[in-house]
């Protein structure tokens, strides 16, 4: 194990960190996992309360998926989607994607290979859909602070903490971020969630006024806020977003990357405030982290304007190499087959309950756990502070301390800025739930 640790330092750039921090802090070396739990390479077993990166929702032993991949891998391992060509895997799962998300008002499926890709092409549809339209100066984008999109150029842009924004800048112009209702912290001091939503709506109106609806092409928001901390709105909110998209004629586009197929307790985000939106990012899930694969789901009302474009130029120029793959296509059919079968958003939301009530008992006990958020399906976090009256942030070693004492203790969970976040696999027990808490609360015992 020494000597991988070795060769990882020496040869593996890893994403979001320092090129050094492998070198001090060698990551964990994952050799392992079935079910929901993770083996790492010194032989130590723990409850994966990350659930991969967000996407792991059926776990990691899924017999349907596996059958599926090795079929398709002896009867079609690859065939592009491009122009002339396209294969039954994808027509099959667009059919099935129809179906799955037509309560959202979601019926073409636009494939990618993952998560940033999903979004770079939801923004360049919108601003095609509008050239289409006859409104090419509708071309800014608008998104949450503290909303993350991927790290695509365009993803980056829009993304609403400065962090993976300003070190590539300059990025795209005209692209604007609205005050996220996140009530722990806000520029209006707002601590009720249904005026800080109110508020928050008034400012994408100041702010849609401030540049002019008709240069604006899109409005993208995670329904939940994900990566950013875990920021669930208030139901107001997202309809609220929605009814001033529309009113100005501003394309909404939800990324469901995390969201979609069952985390928040719903099939999909947008279902759960009970929105439609135009466009829809997914990825992760879709494949459960068995193949990289994402669809981009959109409306009748989009798909018409560019079905009926008579210049013949509507959505030529995007598309990647493995747009469409069958083997991605025949991992997310068997997934979505599962996904429905084991009803998982059922699950989701009664795990979700737990784990976010057990939080709640954790931060009664302890001071430097500032706010708790959680309560929509599997997807939760605290913030942790080093005061609570001053909300100051804990500093990074005591953190990371409670994240290595956790997995010591018996489960991975995810740091990521001051927050603890916690997105487990929506197939998790209660006992798998007790083994997250109490794993957390020996993480904390030891500060
Ligand atoms: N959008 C959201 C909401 C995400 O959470 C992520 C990834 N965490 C992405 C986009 C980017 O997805 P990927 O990492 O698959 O490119």
């Amino acid at each position: 194990s020494n000597f991988l640790k070795e060769m990882n330092a020496r040869s593996v750039w890893h994403p979001m960190a320092h090129p050094a921090d492998s070198q001090q802090n060698p990551p964990t070396i994952v050799t392992g996992a079935q079910g929901v739990r993770i083996t790492d390479v010194d032989g130590h077993e723990v409850v994966d309360g990350v659930g991969g990166l967000w996407n792991v929702n059926l776990g990691f032993s899924c017999e349907p998926v596996k059958a599926a991949i090795a079929a398709q891998l002896d009867r079609l391992p690859y065939y592009s989607i491009f122009r002339g060509t396209t294969n039954d895997c994808v027509i099959e799962l667009a059919e099935e994607l129809r179906d799955f998300f037509a309560p959202d008002g979601l019926s073409r499926a636009f494939y990618t290979s993952g998560g940033s890709d999903s979004v770079e092409t939801a923004l360049r549809l919108a601003r095609q859909y509008h050239k289409v339209k006859g409104e090419p100066g509708r071309i800014k984008y608008l998104s949450l602070k503290k909303g993350y999109h991927g790290t695509h150029t365009g993803g980056a842009s829009v993304n609403g903490n400065a962090n993976f924004r300003t070190q590539y800048e300059p990025l795209l112009p005209g692209c604007y971020h609205i005050p996220a209702p996140y009530t722990y912290r806000n520029p209006f001091n707002e601590t009720d969630p249904e005026k800080l939503a109110q508020l928050c709506l008034q400012a994408l109106e100041d702010e849609i006024a401030f540049q002019g609806a008709g240069t604006i092409a899109a409005m993208i928001m995670e329904p939940v806020l994900g990566a950013g901390g875990v920021i669930p709105p208030h139901e107001s909110f997202m309809p609220g977003v929605r009814e001033i998209c529309s009113k100005h004629g501003i394309l909404l586009i939800a990324d469901e990357v995390i969201t979609a197929f069952g985390r928040t307790g719903s099939w999909t985000g947008s279902r759960h405030w009970g929105v439609q939106p135009d466009l829809m990012c997914t990825a992760k899930a879709i494949t459960n982290g068995y193949f990289p694969f994402g669809a981009v789901m959109i409306s009748d009302a989009v798909a018409e304007v560019f079905e009926k474009d008579e210049s013949g130029r509507a959505a030529i120029g995007h598309g990647y190499t493995y747009s469409g793959h069958p083997v991605g296509a025949a991992a997310a059919l068997a997934c979505l087959a599962e996904t429905k079968r084991l009803n998982v958003k059922d699950n989701a939301a009664a795990r979700g309950a737990e784990l976010h009530e057990g939080l709640k008992s954790l931060q009664a006990d302890l001071d430097l756990i500032g706010d708790v958020r959680g309560g929509h399906g599997l997807m939760c976090a605290m913030e942790l502070v080093s005061d609570r009256a001053t909300k100051a942030p804990i500093d990074k070693a005591r953190i990371n301390q409670v994240q290595e004492v956790a997995y010591q203790s018996g489960a991975m969970v995810r740091v990521s800025g001051p927050n603890i976040i916690l997105s487990p696999p929506l197939v998790l027990t209660s006992d798998d739930a007790q083994v997250i808490l109490s794993a957390l609360r020996a993480g904390f015992d030891s500060l």
